[in-house]
């Protein structure tokens, strides 16, 4: 897939306190739903806004299609950069109908088409009967979608979402992501999120840059970044993990509290380790030695899974099992390892 959106050693300061972003790099792909993952504070909507010519760059550049949009040298008016937002708060008119908030970018199309090609995108997203509301008369996950129509109409090649499900309850987050991303998959455009929520990242993303400080520590896919995390930052911001020193020998297993386990890759010397919790499993002690055997402090049932706290060697560790209540705390168990554990970079 070719890149659409280009961010180069990106930097904002605001004060004399340092860059709020710190030289950041990624790329969006067409068609590519990239999602900008941190905590609150790290740096995501001022790279948001950078991108879309509301900050001027200190230093490095944002491109699309290669055609350079901002830089300390550049700076492109954001109308003119063919980018849709969605604001956290959808930002609508308040004194124009729906239909009038979708058509009102239109521009480029004639008058007498662009209430038709408004009602076209409303279709699309949901929303063809409310189309003379005004926007206070819709829910929150309405809105949401009456913003999502408005910066799609336009056609931009690029939208920019940022924290746009957080006002909606979990239950409507939750089918309203779905939908936004079935609409802009449709749409065949490419999307930038924003948000500190990582279910949402994982969920709604192709691709995720997890972000701490004003800095990327990791970009990659769901999969790479929950299960293989780089740093210990990025370990436990994607969920609950199993975090543990290991002395490696340069093999690819190492001697840890859980017993012999197997790593991702060939270290040296002493580690941080990650394992996540689904990633062990609980059996019965049998005939292990006693640094072995491990005892459950705590359970927590959650429905569909259940998550033991267990003590080993003064460590805590967390078990995720299936839902079948076996253990009791104060069972004596072992930890089985059912995947590799990933080195940490520079953690100890
Ligand atoms: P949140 O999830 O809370 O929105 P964020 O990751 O999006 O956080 P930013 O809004 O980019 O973070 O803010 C990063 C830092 O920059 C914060 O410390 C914030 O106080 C500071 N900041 C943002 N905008 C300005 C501004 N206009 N002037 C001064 N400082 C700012």
């Amino acid at each position: 897939m070719k890149n659409l959106l280009t961010v180069t050693n990106l930097t904002k300061a605001f004060d004399e306190t340092g860059p709020v972003v710190d030289g950041i790099n990624f790329e969006v792909r067409e068609d590519e739903i990239f999602a900008l993952l941190g905590p609150s504070g790290c740096g995501k909507t001022t790279s948001l806004r950078l991108i879309a010519g509301f900050e001027r760059a200190d230093r490095g550049s944002v491109a699309i299609e290669g055609k350079v949009l901002e830089s300390p040298e550049d700076h492109m008016a954001p109308q003119e950069r063919g980018i849709g937002f969605v604001f956290q708060d959808y930002a609508l008119f308040p004194h124009l109908s729906v239909i009038e908030n979708v058509a009102f970018g239109l521009t480029d199309i004639p008058k007498h088409k662009r209430n038709v090609y408004a009602e076209e995108v409303l279709c699309r997203t949901g929303m063809g009967d409310y189309q003379q509301r005004s926007p206070n008369e819709l829910s929150g996950g309405q809105q949401q979608r009456v913003a999502l129509a408005r910066a799609i109409a336009p056609k931009p090649k690029l939208v920019l979402l940022d924290e746009p499900f957080s006002n909606l309850d979990a239950l409507l987050r939750e089918t309203t992501r779905k939908e936004v991303r079935s609409i802009l998959k449709k749409a065949g455009m490419s999307a930038l999120l924003v948000t500190h929520d990582q279910e949402e990242a994982l969920s709604f993303a192709d691709r995720i840059a997890v972000m701490n400080e004003g800095k990327i520590e990791q970009i990659g896919t769901p999969e790479e970044v929950y299960y293989h995390p780089k740093t210990k930052f990025v370990a436990q911001f994607l969920g609950r993990t199993n975090l543990f020193h290991a002395d490696a020998t340069g093999g690819s297993e190492v001697s840890t509290s859980l017993g012999l386990m197997s790593l991702n890759c060939n270290a040296c010397g002493k580690v941080l380790c990650s394992i996540r919790p689904e990633h062990l499993t609980l059996e019965e002690p049998a005939g292990q030695p006693p640094e072995e055997v491990g005892t459950v402090v705590a359970r927590e049932f959650k429905g569909h899974d259940i998550t033991y706290h267990v003590e080993l060697n003064d460590e805590k560790y967390l078990v995720h099992t299936d839902n079948r209540i076996i253990f009791e705390p104060g069972d004596a168990v072992v930890i089985k390892p059912l995947e590799s554990a990933v080195i940490l970079e520079g953690g100890n």
